[in-house]
């Protein structure tokens, strides 16, 4: 079997936690490639609700975990959820590569820092201190784990550096310490790993954090991650051939939600936006905070859709939508006068596209069955295939690991 990218195609929170728990499975080890505690991924299991920031969501199935080194590690984070772990009577069966970049305290009071310095054109960062940290490593100012394991990185020039803009540094008394402590018999590497179990006929499953829209390059900069959120920077972060990314499935929410600031086309407000929160339960996983919510944007979506050469789609929320009067999807972008369905020519002005929609029959008190999809939420499943042209593999339709249905493939119509 092939290896499988799950990435996210939209701002993120599409529930790709519960996707890669739903297949992990079927893989030998799942591997995060991208971002840092930053991300929050969720897992729901019986009356159980599991949120993992770093490690990767293929822990309740008991895989291998792999941690590559474009992930930015936080030991603070990485030692707490192990910890959270190893309270419920199991052991993660870790390896974190040598190369990650080490997110410390100074980063996180940077964060805070440089959002401030932004006043009302803030990004909304999770103050995680993700960015401030893959750019102290492009500045060459930062450990990596195994710098840290072997004890061959001071502090002292990023100390001096910080110096310069913070009147207060954060106490770094003890911190190396327990660093290196939660790092302790993980550090190895990764992409190596990972060839080896290819070749030993197993296969992995990459995890993706954030979403497409979130992609420090193709995002809606400068609202965006710190890092890549591709699925082509598996390869590129991970060390290993082009060719060894496999598939890749792309998820997307029944409609839209970002968290923190910037454009959002389809944003929905008032009582609406509301109900869409409380019912999809659109609070942030790592920071609480209320997510926005919007209608589905097919034009985002497309664009997100191609970029990542996504072969099938998960669907998730659906169930959000039963509870909806009215159902629209975003199929293009007014821009200035004119109709376009390319995110692309619209991203340098997407504050002010003006959405154009597309009323659909609303999936209001259709039934819950995973067994076979209810005939108007087939009927919306089939639009969206002959839209995105990939078929849906799974649609989720609750947050627990039962309430998923797997899709027979169907052709999408040209
Ligand atoms: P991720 O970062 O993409 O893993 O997404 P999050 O975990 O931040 O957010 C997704 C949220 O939606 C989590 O609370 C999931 O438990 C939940 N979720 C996932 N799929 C479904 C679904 O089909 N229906 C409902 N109601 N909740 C879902």
């Amino acid at each position: 079997m092939r290896n499988l990218c799950i990435v996210g195609l939209q701002w993120g929170d599409e529930g790709k936690g519960k996707i890669v728990d739903y297949y992990a499975d079927r893989f030998h080890s799942v591997v995060r490639y991208n971002g840092g505690s930053n991300a929050g991924h969720t897992i729901v299991i019986g009356k159980k609700t599991y949120v993992f920031h770093l490690l990767p969501s293929g822990l309740l199935k008991g895989k291998r975990l792999l941690i590559g080194p474009g992930v930015a590690v936080d030991p603070q984070t990485l030692q707490e959820e192990v910890e959270m772990i190893r309270r419920e009577g199991q052991k993660p069966n870790l390896l974190v590569d040598g190369r990650c970049t080490i997110v410390t305290p100074l980063e996180k009071e940077m964060d805070s820092f440089i959002e401030k310095l932004r006043g009302d054109r803030a990004i909304g960062t999770t103050k995680r201190g993700i960015g401030p940290s893959y750019a102290m490593r492009a500045l060459r100012l930062t450990p990596r784990a195994g710098d840290l394991e072997r004890g061959t990185f001071d502090l002292s020039s990023a100390m001096a550096f910080y110096r310069t803009f913070l009147k207060k540094l954060p106490s770094m008394e003890g911190w190396t310490d327990s660093a290196k402590a939660s790092l302790k018999g993980v550090v190895g590497d990764v992409g190596e790993e990972i060839t080896e179990t290819n070749e030993a006929g197993h296969s992995v499953l990459f995890e993706g954090a954030q979403g497409v829209l979130l992609d420090l390059i193709h995002g809606t900069y400068p609202y965006v991650t710190g890092t890549h959120t591709l699925a082509s920077y598996v390869p590129a972060s991970l060390g290993i051939p082009a060719t060894s990314l496999g598939d890749v499935m792309g998820v997307a929410k029944a409609y839209a939600t970002r968290v923190g600031e910037g454009p959002f086309p389809t944003e929905i407000h008032g009582k609406l936006e509301t109900l869409i929160r409380e019912t999809g339960r659109e609070y942030g996983a790592t920071t609480g905070r209320p997510r926005r919510v919007g209608w589905l944007d097919l034009v985002a979506l497309k664009y997100a859709v191609k970029m990542n050469g996504v072969s099938t789609l998960a669907l998730t929320k659906l169930d959000i939508l039963t509870k909806l009067k009215e159902f629209k999807v975003c199929t293009h972008y007014n821009v200035r006068g004119t109709e376009t369905d390319v995110f692309s020519r619209a991203l340098p002005e997407l504050d002010s596209v003006k959405p154009v929609y597309l009323d659909l029959p609303p999936l209001y008190g259709a039934e819950l069955t995973t067994a076979r999809l209810h005939r108007p939420m087939e009927k919306f499943v089939e639009f969206l295939e002959d839209e995105m042209k990939v078929s849906v593999s799974i649609v989720s339709m609750g947050e627990e690991r039962t309430a998923t249905h797997q899709r027979a493939a169907r052709q999408a119509r040209a």
